[in-house]
């Protein structure tokens, strides 16, 4: 061995060591920085519940005001493509996964969802205290679970499980998004991740 030789030899073990560490805490910071992206761009739900079937059945009852708001969201969110469809069955069947009702009878007017935490099924009150032309979409996202999200400094207690705007999701369940960015990459994204 020449001493050229066995200077190499003696380097060899700190130099795995060194390389062995900066791996380390190179494939450590890329898996927290996975996990931090990934925790936060899936963070919209609002509760968990069972596998929802696919497609979703709706019945939309005859004295529901502007019915076909309800119609429109269905087909917005059928041509998204992604694995969460709607289906509209005849308003008078007893059994479906979404029931749109009117809320004069229940809810003075105002607009809710009742969300389907440990259900499948779930009931939307239509309102007339909302453009439903406009939130209706918005409205079926809660039928399936999808949160809420508003700005920091909004009474939250009007919200089902609000997220905040600021954490970066623009879309169609964000009251801090013009309704022509909905369906942008963050809500391809939503999609994807939950259906
Ligand atoms: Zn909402």
């Amino acid at each position: 061995m020449t001493p050229e030789e066995m200077r190499h030899e003696q380097r060899a073990g700190p130099r795995a060591l060194v390389f062995g560490c900066l791996f380390g805490i190179v494939f450590w910071a890329v898996v927290l920085f996975g996990v931090l992206i990934v925790s936060t761009k899936a963070d919209h739900k609002a509760c968990s519940h069972p596998v929802l079937s696919v497609p979703r059945t709706v019945t939309i009852r005859s004295d529901v005001p502007n019915p076909q708001a309800w119609r429109n969201a269905i087909a917005t969110w059928n041509a998204q493509g992604s694995g969460m469809r709607f289906v509209e069955v005849d308003s008078a069947a007893s059994m479906a996964d979404v029931y749109i009702i009117s809320s004069a009878r229940y809810s003075n007017g105002s607009t809710w969802v009742r969300m389907p935490c440990g259900r499948t099924d779930s009931v939307v009150y239509a309102g007339t205290d909302v453009d439903l032309d406009y939130w209706a979409a918005h409205e079926l996202g809660h039928t399936v679970g999808l949160a809420d999200h508003i700005t920091h400094g909004t009474d939250p207690s009007r919200y089902i499980n609000p997220k905040y705007c600021p954490e970066g999701y623009s879309g169609v369940m964000s009251y801090c998004t013009p309704r022509w960015q909905w369906w942008g990459p963050d809500d391809r994204y939503m999609l994807w991740w939950w259906f």
